[in-house]
């Protein structure tokens, strides 16, 4: 009977080592890697070429919002692809036009242009504040200290983080970087030639940092006494992420007059796709007198690939299952629950954990620095990446932010359980460490 199991393949082995191989050969080696190679996955699990799973709580950094090889999402696919894949932005096709309205519809009176990245889409933006400011020589864009924009060369001139810029000199004109959640320091930093200011709804890249509710309605009053542009890259932060479909209207929930916030511009990628490549900016119908919706006009702007057919279908039929399933109310409340139980480590863990930040299904947990942590202090990687690796020994994924935190980006549609197991997982390495 014995000889009838089948041997564990050593083959697999060689899988990993001959992929790992051809990246070695063949792929810039821009990405600091984990040594994981992935074959396939199934909502919030993903297999390795070893037959190893993991519970994913990395939604592959944000983007895969409703996990892996959603029956769903294929379907979109399958059923799009027979119709129409493509026919450029020279004519107009059905997917776009519904998509547009019901992304509108999320957010406030405006129109959206469709792109292909995060980073696309706050170039998008950057050249819509240039544009609104132009006549009056205005061009200047404010940013964040720790705030992450994109790799593009405009997108590494907006991240207020040096590690992105350097090498790469001269960096693009016309972005300066001030604190975030400062607003003195953004009365302070305005000049004659500032055009707009550009923050994360919630710092993602930069260690999971919600901006404070006074924070934005203070940036919108300011903005609106100095006819400034008051922009938010939801690259991550957006799509329901924070229990909201954007995170502003999460952090201004209940908050006196802010019942009619809206920003001029908004960002989006990330999750708007689950996973096929989209980005998208939205832009307000009107501001100060300025037709802001209609300010790039025909042949202004454009990308070969924006708002395909495919795309689009897709990014619908993502839309149909998180209203359907009622995900929005989902999120946030595991997310409240997951925070807490989060923060509740920080008890039980002190001498490694300090604590727990984020909303809904974008949340972080602190850890202290490496040198502190007798069991991480020999090892000199930073204490986020030696926590996400011992994670993965243990099968889960997560994200590192920084040298001290680690994130939590999960699917959408993670269900409870899947969350307590993971965080049983995450106690059981975190007595191993403490
Ligand atoms: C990921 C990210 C980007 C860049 O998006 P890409 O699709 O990688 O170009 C920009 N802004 C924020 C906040 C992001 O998290």
């Amino acid at each position: 009977m014995r000889d009838l199991l089948p041997t564990p393949p050593p083959l697999h082995q060689n899988e990993h080592a001959e992929i790992r191989e051809l990246f070695r050969r063949f792929v810039v080696p821009s990405y600091g890697r984990f040594d994981l190679v992935f074959s396939h996955g199934a909502g919030s699990y993903v297999w390795d070429v070893s037959g190893r799973r993991y519970l994913d709580f990395g939604g592959g950094i944000a983007v895969c919002a409703l996990g892996h090889a959603h029956p769903e999402i294929t379907e979109a696919l399958v059923e799009q692809s027979r119709r129409l894949v493509h026919v450029s932005n020279l004519y107009f096709h059905g997917p776009q036009g519904r998509l547009a309205e019901r992304l509108v519809r999320g957010i406030g009176p405006g129109k959206m242009f469709f792109c292909n990245s995060g980073a696309e889409a706050n170039e998008g933006l950057f050249k819509l504040a240039r544009r609104f400011g132009h006549d009056e020589g205005r061009f200047e864009i404010l940013t964040a200290v720790n705030s992450f924009h994109g790799r593009t060369l405009g997108g590494i001139a907006a991240t207020g983080q040096d590690k992105v810029k350097k090498g790469f000199e001269p960096i693009i004109p016309g972005f300066r970087h001030v604190p975030f959640n400062d607003l003195e320091a953004v009365r302070q930093a305005l000049s004659p030639a500032t055009a707009a200011v550009l923050i994360e709804g919630i710092q993602g890249e930069g260690g999971i940092t919600p901006a404070t509710a006074e924070y934005l309605m203070g940036l919108r009053r300011l903005c609106d006494e100095r006819r400034l542009l008051l922009l938010v890259d939801a690259v991550q932060c957006g799509h329901f992420r924070s229990g909201r479909f954007q995170s502003f209207q999460r952090i201004l929930e209940g908050i006196p007059g802010a019942e009619g916030f809206l920003p001029d511009g908004l960002s989006m990628a990330k999750s708007l796709g689950g996973g096929f490549p989209m980005g998208a900016f939205w832009v307000r119908s009107e501001a100060y007198g300025v037709p802001l919706a209609d300010l790039f006009g025909p042949g202004t702007h454009g990308t070969t690939f924006g708002g395909t057919p495919l795309g689009c279908a897709v990014a619908l039929r993502i839309l149909d299952v998180i209203e359907r399933e009622g995900l929005e109310r989902h999120v946030r409340d595991t997310g409240d629950w997951l925070k807490a139980r989060l923060e509740s480590l920080a008890g039980e863990f002190p001498t490694v954990v300090s604590g727990a930040r984020g909303l809904g299904f974008m949340l972080g947990l602190e850890l202290h620095p490496r040198e502190r942590i007798p069991a991480l202090a020999k090892d000199e990687r930073p204490a986020s990446s030696q926590m996400v690796s011992r994670l993965h020994e243990a099968g889960v994924l997560t994200i590192p932010s920084g040298s001290q935190i680690i994130r939590f980006l999960p699917a959408l549609n993670l269900a409870r359980p899947q969350a307590e197991e993971g965080l049983e997982i995450l106690r059981t390495v975190l007595r191993g460490i403490a």
